[in-house]
């Protein structure tokens, strides 16, 4: 299977870059670079039904991938994750159509393996010699596992506060583990003087081009899972937005390649009411997103006060007429004990994020009974067995 891929843009300004030579932000406007593709050509050489028969992986969408050569796709079965009926929980809140993406099934338990996965699988491809990561912990385990697959040594930074089996995993995969007092965007900063020492390549979330392609397969599926036609409402807990960025890119990328229609869910940006920059920033109608300060809740992976791609999920969150909401961490953690309870399902405090969103978004009739709505499972709950008593 050929890519397509053909160089990278920048979400900002527009600008071309090549896509063969490892890019971190593009150097004008410091902002996210995105990749492009030869669609034409592709439209041509892979119609929907060339799917058919893959490896239910997200590597059945290589022609719409970054990397080039086989050897470098590496993969532990990451992707094509279940959609699960919600039948008990749909029925609790007076919704027939409420679906999972659980991608608490992804290897290292988060949908951060779709991201990963690429970002490792490229950089390997362009010569990468070391791979460096700010954490809040599923980033970091994903990347210790790709770097294992790439044979690369894997540097990870992640706040003192971390999680036990989230250490224990990183470790055991074989990477290198700093922990900080801080949060990830204090990680970062040591991340960032690395890459000024020539140390490794950066991996950090939307200063490369590549984590968004990964997660962009969750869009794919989306469509493939549904027969072609979009669900309704996409609810998604947002930190650094790479899953919302990347979805809404590959809706526009299937649309081109004759997949799909335009009809496109509306999206919904989870935070909690600890650390929302993006819902004060859609709130305010501002295109960016200030810093939020003193940012807590025991949603790790929400706990992000500065995103470089927020103008790109506020965007993607406008232009599909969604909206941006917050919840509190007490509703957050009473939700994951609901999920469990009525649907089997051990989720992370993020997942419970996207249920307190909906109890709301169906009070307040944004959401009507009969839509068809789908839950941004993203990662399993084994790692934080420590909020629950
Ligand atoms: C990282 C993470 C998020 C946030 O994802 P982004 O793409 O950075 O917005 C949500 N849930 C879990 C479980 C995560 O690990």
């Amino acid at each position: 299977m050929k890519s397509y891929l053909a160089h990278l843009e920048c979400g900002w300004s527009g600008e071309i870059y090549p896509a063969n030579q490892l890019m971190n932000l593009s150097p004008a406007a410091q902002r996210p670079l995105l990749a492009r593709y030869d669609i034409d050509a592709a439209r041509k050489a892979f119609p929907r039904e060339a799917l058919l028969g893959r490896e239910p992986n997200l590597w059945r969408y290589a022609e719409m991938l970054p990397v080039q050569d086989e050897a470098f796709r590496f993969t532990l079965g990451e992707g094509f994750t279940p959609l699960l009926r919600l039948k008990r929980l749909g029925a609790a809140l007076g919704l027939a159509n409420l679906t999972a993406k659980d991608e608490g099934q992804n290897p290292t338990g988060s949908f951060k393996a779709r991201g990963l996965v690429m970002a490792v699988a490229r950089a390997a491809e362009l010569g990468a010699k070391a791979l460096a990561i700010p954490t809040a912990g599923n980033a970091g385990s994903a990347m210790a596992a790709y770097a294992a697959l790439a044979g690369l040594p894997a540097y990870v930074y992640a706040p003192r506060d971390m999680p036990m089996p989230f250490l224990a995993e990183m470790k055991a995969l074989g990477a290198e583990v700093t922990l900080i007092d801080g949060l990830i965007n204090d990680c970062a900063k040591y991340v960032r003087e690395g890459v000024e020492q020539g140390r490794w390549f950066d991996l950090s979330t939307l200063k490369e081009p590549y984590r968004a392609e990964g997660k962009k397969t969750m869009g794919y599926e989306l469509a493939e899972q549904f027969g072609w036609e979009l669900p309704d409402v996409v609810i998604y807990p947002t930190g650094g937005g790479t899953g919302i960025v990347g979805m809404w890119k590959a809706f526009d990328e299937m649309e081109k390649l004759g997949w799909i229609g335009p009809k496109r869910p509306r999206m919904v940006s989870v935070q909690s009411d600890g650390c929302a920059p993006i819902v004060r920033a859609y709130d305010k109608g501002e295109r960016t997103a200030e810093a939020w300060a003193n940012a807590a809740t025991i949603a790790d992976g929400l706990r992000v006060p500065v995103a470089v791609g927020d103008f790109l999920i506020l965007d993607a969150v406008r232009a599909s007429n969604g909206t941006a909401l917050a919840v509190s961490d007490e509703s957050i953690l009473s939700s994951v004990l609901e999920l469990g309870r009525l649907e089997g399902i051990f989720a992370a405090p993020e997942c419970g994020a996207t249920i307190a969103a909906l109890r709301r978004l169906v009070e307040s009739r944004w959401i009507k009974p009969n839509e068809r709505v789908v839950l941004f499972l993203t990662g399993n709950g084994l790692k934080y067995t420590h909020l629950i008593r």
